[in-house]
Order: C-alpha cells, then sequence, then structure tokens
C-alpha cells in the first residue's frame, strides 16, 4: 500500500511517498481503508523534530482519519469488515492507504458525515470540547471568545458553544474566515489582525468582557487578552507557538484563571464523555465538520506548508484513494 513515511525531521520535503506493507491486524485491532486524513498543525511540530515527544523514526504521521474498517483482530467485538469509521489514534499513522487502530480508537462514523467531514473530527472536537467544558466549565448564558475561530479547532468551538447556549465571539484575519465563523452561527466576528479588536470585543460586549476566552495564539495574546476578559474570567491555552513577557498582576484584579490543556491529558471518562458528545452532535446535524481544502496524499508536503502559512477557512484532508 502507499504511506507517506518520513526518515528524517524536517521541512515539509521529507513527507516521502512510498510503498509499505499494508499492516495485518491482531486482537483488539482493526485495519482502516482510509478514504480521507486529518491534517493536524501537531503533525507539522512533530515532523520537524520540535515536539516535546517525538516518534521514533522512521515513522508514518497522522492520527485523525474516516474510512471503512477492512479486517479486525479476533478479539474485536464493536466492530466488523464494512462499518464506516473515524479514528482518534493509529497505530502505524494515518498518512497512508490503510491504518491500524485499537478498537478504542475507532468511533462509528454517522451516514450523513462524509468521509472528508469524518477526518476533521477527532482532534478539533475533542480540543474544542475540552477546553470550553472540561477546562473552563463553560455555561448557558456566558459569553465565550474564541481566539482564532476560522480553524478547525475554532470552528468545532464556535458549534459546540452555540449548541450549549453560549454566547460565541470568533477572530479570523481574512474575510473570508470571518463569514465562515457567522456562518457557523458566531454571534460575532472580529479580526485578530487589527489591532484594536480587543478593545472592540470589550465594547461589544458592553464592557462586561468575555467569560471565557478559548485561546488560539497565546504566545501573541496571552497578556492583552485581558483588556477582553470580564471579572472572574476563565482563559484556556489551547495553542501557543512561542513566548512572550507577562504580566501576572493582570490575573489578580480580575480573579481570572489560565487554563493550560492537552487532549493528549484526558481521563478515559473525560475521553468517553467526549465521544458520546461528537456522536450525538454529529448525528442530529448539530455539529458540521468544514472541509477547506483537499490534497492527494502524495502532496502532503504542500497540505503541511498550508497549514502553516496560509489563513484559516476550517479543515485539510488528504486523500488516499479515489475506489471508496
Ligand atoms: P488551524 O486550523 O491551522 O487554525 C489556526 C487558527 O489560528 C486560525 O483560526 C487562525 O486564524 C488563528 N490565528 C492565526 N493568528 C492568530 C492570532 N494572532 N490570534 C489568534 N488566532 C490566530 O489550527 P487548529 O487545528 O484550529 O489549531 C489551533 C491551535 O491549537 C494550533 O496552534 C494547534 O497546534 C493547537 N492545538 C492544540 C491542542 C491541544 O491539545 N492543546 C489540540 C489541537 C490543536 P487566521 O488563519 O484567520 O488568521
Amino acid at each position: 500500500m502507499k504511506a507517506i513515511v518520513i526518515r528524517e525531521f524536517g521541512g515539509p520535503d521529507v513527507l516521502k511517498l512510498d510503498e509499505v506493507e499494508r499492516p495485518v491486524p491482531t486482537g483488539a485491532q482493526v485495519l482502516v481503508k482510509i478514504g480521507a486524513v486529518g491534517v493536524n498543525p501537531v503533525d507539522t511540530y512533530l515532523r520537524s523534530g520540535v515536539y516535546p515527544k517525538l516518534p521514533p523514526l522512521p515513522y508514518t504521521p497522522g492520527k485523525d482519519s474516516a474510512g471503512v474498517i477492512e479486517s479486525v483482530g479476533s478479539d474485536v467485538r464493536e466492530f466488523k469488515p464494512g462499518d464506516r469509521v473515524y479514528t482518534s489514534g493509529s497505530l502505524t499513522g494515518t498518512y497512508a492507504e490503510y491504518a491500524l487502530a485499537d478498537e478504542k480508537d475507532v468511533a462509528p462514523l454517522p451516514d450523513n458525515v462524509t468521509f472528508e467531514q469524518g477526518a476533521g473530527i477527532w482532534t478539533p472536537y475533542a480540543t474544542a470540547f475540552r477546553a470550553l467544558f472540561q477546562k473552563a466549565s463553560a455555561k448557558a448564558g456566558e459569553t465565550v471568545l474564541i481566539h482564532g475561530a476560522s480553524g478547525g479547532v475554532g470552528l468545532a468551538a464556535i458549534q459546540w458553544a452555540k449548541n450549549a447556549g453560549i454566547n460565541a465571539i470568533g477572530t479570523a484575519s481574512s474575510a473570508e474566515g470571518k463569514q465562515l465563523i457567522l456562518d457557523n452561527g458566531a454571534d460575532a466576528a472580529f479580526d485578530h489582525s487589527d489591532e484594536g479588536h480587543l478593545d472592540a470585543i470589550l465594547e461589544y460586549t458592553g464592557g462586561k468582557g468575555v467569560d471565557v476566552i478559548i485561546e488560539m495564539l497565546a504566545n501573541v495574546n496571552l497578556e492583552r487578552d485581558f483588556k477582553a476578559l470580564a471579572m472572574f474570567g476563565r482563559i484556556v491555552v489551547v495553542g501557543s507557538r512561542g513566548s512572550l513577557e507577562f504580566s501576572p498582576r493582570l490575573t489578580m484584579g480580575k480573579d481570572a484563571s489560565i487554563f493550560g490543556m492537552s487532549l493528549f491529558n484526558y481521563s478515559e471518562a473525560e475521553r468517553l464523555e467526549i465521544r458520546d458528545a461528537v456522536f450525538k452532535g454529529l448525528s442530529d446535524g448539530s455539529l458540521k465538520p468544514v472541509v477547506a481544502k483537499r490534497f492527494a496524499l502524495a502532496d502532503a508536503s504542500a497540505a503541511h506548508e498550508e497549514i502553516i502559512a496560509s489563513k484559516a477557512a476550517g479543515k485539510i484532508v488528504l486523500i488516499p484513494t479515489t475506489d471508496h
């Protein structure tokens, strides 16, 4: 089968399409024939070798995907060949035509959700759910600022928030991104490349500020977020790509809380809570993954360049085969 193989850490050109042996599931493993692969920013951090925990080389990247169960190990109970599924993890990597996964890292994909949409489920929706509800405990009637709402996690956060009766404000740096934020149900959209946007958001809330900020670029925004934060506000650091000078006193005046989070740290109970909420939301149509761009598997390097360099407008996916 075809798979992307990384033999050395480096720039996007280390993503090479190769011919590798198709894995065979044993025990509680399933083999998924992949219809679409989700590309996440973390895939680029791992590829470049700058992430705290790196996979041994060589490796095939990716954990998000959607497709059909091809075959199962003898201990698999929940799935059978032909079932439509999405993955939240993979033993062999999802940038491939087939991927091996533990049964627990596979979930049913409702019939109304395409493979391309399914590839954009786990990392974005689980991260947004964990940030909003398991960390910030956001509640109906509160106001949330999703600071960086035009990408995978941000659009998922808008959808979760609106479904829960939370007022959602989003930011993007393009007209297309702002429109997408509004189309996904946000009450207002602002431009984070505009220096005055946090003052404008404070004004939008009538001077009260927002109860929760889901922060996608903390190294740029964490200090100035306090301008638009309400008393007793909570900030969840979801993304950060560097460091900043920060005045801790800012947290005192507002009795504010800052939460860090990594999707890798959820408990089993939290994982199951997310998985159940995702299935319900996808099935009833209240969660709708937004696909921005598709690339062939062979063009994974272009997809990696795109996710870091371009303005976001939903998810970037890779398509390994065309015979689904
Ligand atoms: P994405 O699809 O590439 O979207 C990136 C988002 O960041 C876009 O909405 C982009 O807006 C926005 N952004 C760019 N500059 C910004 C700024 N100055 N202020 C605020 N937002 C800004 O990425 P994603 O999948 O949504 O992930 C978002 C971040 O969360 C990434 O850093 C990712 O690594 C991180 N993440 C963390 C976890 C975790 O477990 N902690 C899990 C998943 C993702 P424009 O393009 O419109 O400027």
